[in-house]
C-alpha cells in the first residue's frame, strides 16, 4: 500500500514560500504544467473553483443589468495602435499571429491581451444617439500576455481566464456610479467565496491601467509579505471614446464623446486563494469553491466490508443531494493513505466510517482547516455538515483577515519605512505628497511601489515620508508580484 512520504509536501510554508506554493499546486492535483511556459492546465479542482467564481459573479452582474457578449480573440494591429498609451502599455507583452500555413498576413493580428481595441471599434459603429446608451457588456474569456518575467502558475500566467467588463455611458456621472456597484460585487465574491480580505483603494497615476483616467484596485498581502493585486476597476473617462471615435448625439442635439469603464477579476485569484489558505499538509479549499466538499472514507476490514460499505453509501445518499460528496472506494489504498491524500487535496470535510460508527449509527467528521475531529448521529449529519462548512469558511476568512491586518505597518519616517519593509515586509502605510518623483525614488531605493491609496486612509500625517513636503495621502507601499 502506498504511504504518505512519496507524495506529501516536503517544504514548510514559513521556510520557503515559493517552493511550498509550487509543490502544493502540483501535488494536490490542482494544476499541471505544459510544454508552453506560462500556460498551465487547470485540473478539476482549479477549474471547478473558477466555474463557481464565474457563476456567482455572473449572477451578480446580471442583477446589475450587465449583458454577456463575445468578441474575437484576434485584434488587428491598426486597432491596437489607436490609443497610444494603451498600445505602449501592452506592446512588450503582445503575442502576434503573422501567417496562416506559409502565407504571411499583410497585417499582423494580436492575440488579445485585453479587448478594448476590438470592442471599441464596434462600439463606434453602434453608438449614434443617447438612445443607444448605456452599453454594459461583459465577456468571460482568456487573454494572453507574454510577460518577460519568470511565469508563476496563476499569479503570473501568460494565458489567464477572466471577466472583461466594458461599459459606455452618456454622462460622467452615470459612469462613475458604476464603480461602487462593480467593486461591491468583487468584494462580495472575495469575501463569500474565496474567503479573502483585501485593501480597497485607488492606484497612483504611475500605477494605473494603460489608457485609464483612474484605476481602483483590491490588494492582497501574500504569505511571504509581498503584495499582489486583485480585481480592479478602471474609469477610462473619454480617453478611449476619443481614440476610437465613440460619439453620440445627446438630448440637446450636441455631439459628445461617451464615458467608459472597464473591470476584471482573473484566475490569479485562485493562486492567491491557494497561497493564503493552504498549509504544510497541502491545499485548503474554501468550502463554497471546493469541487468536492465532503469525502467519505469507509474503513473496511475483510469481515465487515459489506456492512461498512452499505452504511457508507447510505451516508453518501443522505448528504449527496445537499453537498458535493465523493465516496473514496478506491481499492489497494489504506485508509491512512486516503486521509492524507484528501488532506493534501484540501477537501473541507472528511467523514470516516468504521464498524464502530455503523453500530452506533454515527459518523466521524474531520475538518480540514483545523484537523478537529467530531462525531454526530447519522440523523444529524446533514445539518452538522452544513454548519461545519459554514464554520470552516468563516474561520478561514478570519485567519486571513488577521494576517492581513497584522501585515499593514504604519510608519512615520523614512528610516523606519526601510527597516520595517526589509525586516517584516507587508504593506507600509505612509504619508505621501502625491509627486511621482517621490514615488519613483522610493521604488528605486527600496523596491516598494504604491499598491494603492486605501479608501479608508486613516488620519493624514503632515509630511511626505520621503521629501518632507506637505502630505496629500496616506498610501500603502509594498514589494509586489
Ligand atoms: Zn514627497
Amino acid at each position: 500500500m502506498k504511504e504518505r512520504s512519496e507524495s506529501g509536501i516536503t517544504v514548510k510554508k514559513s521556510e520557503n514560500f515559493m517552493e511550498w506554493y509550487l509543490q502544493v499546486l502540483s501535488k494536490s492535483n490542482f494544476m499541471d504544467y505544459t510544454d508552453v511556459s506560462g500556460c498551465i492546465v487547470f485540473k478539476p479542482a482549479a477549474y471547478g473553483a473558477w466555474q463557481t467564481i464565474m457563476n456567482a459573479t455572473d449572477a451578480e452582474f446580471k442583477k446589475a443589468g450587465i449583458e454577456n457578449v463575445y468578441f474575437p480573440l484576434l485584434i488587428p494591429e491598426k486597432l491596437l495602435k489607436k490609443e497610444q498609451e494603451h498600445m505602449e502599455g501592452f506592446a512588450p507583452e503582445v503575442a502576434w499571429v503573422t501567417q496562416s500555413g506559409e502565407t504571411k498576413f499583410q497585417e499582423r493580428l494580436a492575440i488579445r491581451p485585453t479587448s478594448e481595441a476590438i470592442m471599441y471599434a464596434s462600439y463606434s459603429k453602434w453608438v449614434r444617439s443617447w438612445r443607444d446608451l448605456p452599453i454594459r457588456h461583459n465577456q468571460w474569456n482568456n487573454a494572453l500576455r507574454w510577460e518577460f518575467k519568470h511565469p508563476t502558475p496563476f499569479l503570473r500566467s501568460r494565458e489567464f481566464l477572466w471577466n472583461e467588463g466594458h461599459s459606455v455611458f452618456a454622462t460622467e456621472k452615470e459612469a462613475n456610479a458604476e464603480r461602487d456597484v462593480i467593486l461591491g460585487i468583487y468584494m462580495k465574491i472575495l469575501r463569500e467565496y474565496l474567503a479573502l480580505p483585501v485593501i480597497l483603494g485607488i492606484k497612483s497615476d504611475k500605477e494605473k491601467f494603460a489608457g485609464a483616467v483612474a484605476t481602483y484596485s483590491t490588494e492582497h498581502v501574500m504569505p511571504d509579505g509581498w503584495a499582489i493585486q486583485g480585481p480592479d476597476f478602471h474609469s477610462d473617462g473619454q480617453n478611449f471614446a476619443k481614440a476610437f471615435d465613440i460619439k453620440f448625439l445627446d438630448k440637446e442635439g450636441n455631439i459628445q464623446h461617451a464615458w467608459q469603464n472597464t473591470y476584471a477579476i482573473t484566475t490569479r485569484e485562485l493562486g492567491v486563494m491557494v497561497a493564503t489558505h493552504s498549509d504544510d499538509k497541502g491545499l485548503v479549499l474554501p468550502p463554497r469553491l471546493a469541487y468536492i466538499q465532503v469525502v467519505i472514507v469507509p474503513i473496511l476490514k475483510k469481515e465487515n466490508a459489506k456492512l461498512v460499505d452499505d452504511y457508507a453509501r447510505k451516508v453518501q445518499k443522505q448528504l449527496g443531494g445537499e453537498f458535493r460528496v465523493r465516496m473514496d472506494d478506491r481499492e489497494g489504498y489504506s485508509p491512512g493513505y486516503k486521509f492524507n491524500d484528501w488532506e493534501l487535496r484540501g477537501i473541507p470535510v472528511r467523514i470516516e466510517i468504521g464498524q464502530k460508527e455503523v453500530e452506533a449509527e454515527k459518523v466521524v467528521l474531520v475538518r480540514r482547516d483545523t484537523g478537529e475531529k467530531t462525531e454526530c448521529k447519522l440523523a444529524d449529519a446533514k445539518s452538522k455538515v452544513e454548519k461545519l462548512l459554514s464554520d470552516i469558511h468563516e474561520n478561514m476568512y478570519a485567519k486571513a483577515e488577521k494576517f492581513l491586518k497584522a501585515n499593514i505597518h504604519a510608519v512615520s519616517d523614512y528610516a523606519e519605512f526601510k527597516k520595517v519593509l526589509s525586516e517584516k515586509g507587508g504593506m507600509i502605510h505612509a504619508p505621501w505628497c502625491g509627486s511621482r518623483e517621490c514615488e519613483e525614488s522610493i521604488k528605486e531605493q527600496t523596491g516598494a511601489k504604491i499598491t494603492n491609496i486605501p479608501f479608508d486612509e486613516g488620519k493624514l500625517a503632515e509630511k511626505c515620508i520621503y521629501c518632507g513636503k506637505k502630505a496629500k495621502h496616506m498610501a500603502n507601499f509594498a514589494k509586489s508580484y
